[in-house]
């Protein structure tokens, strides 16, 4: 692991999901590698979903995504943390790509397939994510991208836009690799179903009010096998137990299994204690992000150290890029 890219969209409240999934490998590559870990909230992909998008949220739901990654621990003056919109590189260097990427492979991804079906209109910025994203990526020459398993498919396609462009170009890019977290590659959603998305609304906000969360606690489904109070409970199906597992030590998690299992305590008991354990990590989160929030130009001074630091990447990349595609430069 040399250098690390990795990116949030700023398409609502961040959750539990991405902080499993993502932000604690950000966190922890980032002590490891300072400078070299670059992350981005990536605001030029948030209006590719228009049913995510919201022209006067979206601002404000930049900042609030550096803010709750600084208040997870990511501290930017180690790391490298700024905005996508603040480094234009990203969106000239996506265009190369798009002139070199077939039109299949955009739309045989997952995520487009998912997110086109829900949407009347669908916008050619959504068959384009994913070849933004390898910009965002190569653009900083990046060879590790801490990831949950639903971007495996677009980190695929990214190697294939390198592999290419080296092949046709000459070497330029790295063939960068997904870094997942073992214990949390896809955190459900509230309801054990689909994977936990911020534009599904099926999340628990890492700063979202204890009322609001207990309440989805409280009536998240038990496992669907026991009907009765009497039946015995099985912990492998059970959503309250999977996020047990993120958030509780191993020993209680398995004296509870035990105790489920032969229908020893009743799922409530199990929820209150996940919500005890739960807020163990999430309670410190919110204690900095309140400080934070008293100080927005601590967040603003941040990103805008974080852009100067990535824009002198991402021009020379750039320049690369321009001089080895054939165009004409300026003298
Ligand atoms: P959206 O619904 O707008 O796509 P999202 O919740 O999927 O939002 P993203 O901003 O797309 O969040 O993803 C940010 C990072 O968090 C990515 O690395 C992604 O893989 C990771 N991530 C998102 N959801 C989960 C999840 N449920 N489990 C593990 N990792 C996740
Ligand atoms: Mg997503």
């Amino acid at each position: 692991v040399k250098r690390v890219f990795s990116g949030f969209q700023p398409t609502g409240d961040l959750h539990i999901g991405n902080y499993l999934g993502a932000m604690v490998n950000y966190i922890a590559l980032g002590e490891k590698l300072g400078q070299d870990a670059i992350y981005c909230i990536v605001d030029y992909h948030a209006p590719t979903n228009p049913a995510a998008y919201d022209k006067d949220l979206l601002a404000q739901r930049t900042f609030d995504a550096a803010l709750v990654n600084m208040a997870a621990g990511l501290d930017p003056s180690k790391v490298i943390l700024f905005v996508q919109s603040h480094v234009p590189e990203h969106i000239e260097l996506a265009w190369v790509f798009s002139t070199q990427t077939p039109y299949g492979d955009l739309t045989r991804m997952t995520q487009f397939k998912d997110k086109a079906a829900k949407l009347q209109s669908v916008p050619a910025g959504l068959l384009m994510y994913p070849v933004l994203m390898a910009a965002d990526i190569l653009l900083y020459k990046a060879d590790t991208v801490p990831v949950g398993d639903d971007q495996i498919q677009h980190l695929e396609l990214t190697r294939e836009i390198a592999r290419r462009w080296n092949l046709e170009y000459g070497e330029t890019f790295p063939e960068p690799q997904g870094y997942l977290n073992p214990h949390a590659p896809r955190v459900p959603g509230i309801d054990g179903k689909a994977k936990m998305s911020k534009s599904v609304g099926n999340t628990i906000g890492l700063l979202e009010d204890e009322e609001s969360i207990w309440a989805k606690i409280r009536t998240m489904p038990d496992d669907p096998a026991r009907i009765r109070l009497s039946d015995p409970g099985d912990p492998e199906r059970s959503v309250v137990f999977k996020f047990l597992q993120y958030f509780a030590p191993p020993e209680l998690v398995q004296v509870l299994r035990e105790e489920y299992r032969r229908r020893g305590i009743g799922t409530l008991v199990v929820k209150q204690l996940l919500m005890q354990e739960m807020m163990k990590t999430l309670r410190p989160i919110r204690e900095r992000a309140e400080e934070l929030r008293a100080h927005p130009e601590q967040v603003l001074g941040a990103l805008e150290e974080g852009a100067a630091k990535a824009r002198r990447i991402a021009q020379a990349t750039m320049e690369e890029v321009r001089e080895k595609f054939g165009l004409l430069r300026p003298k």
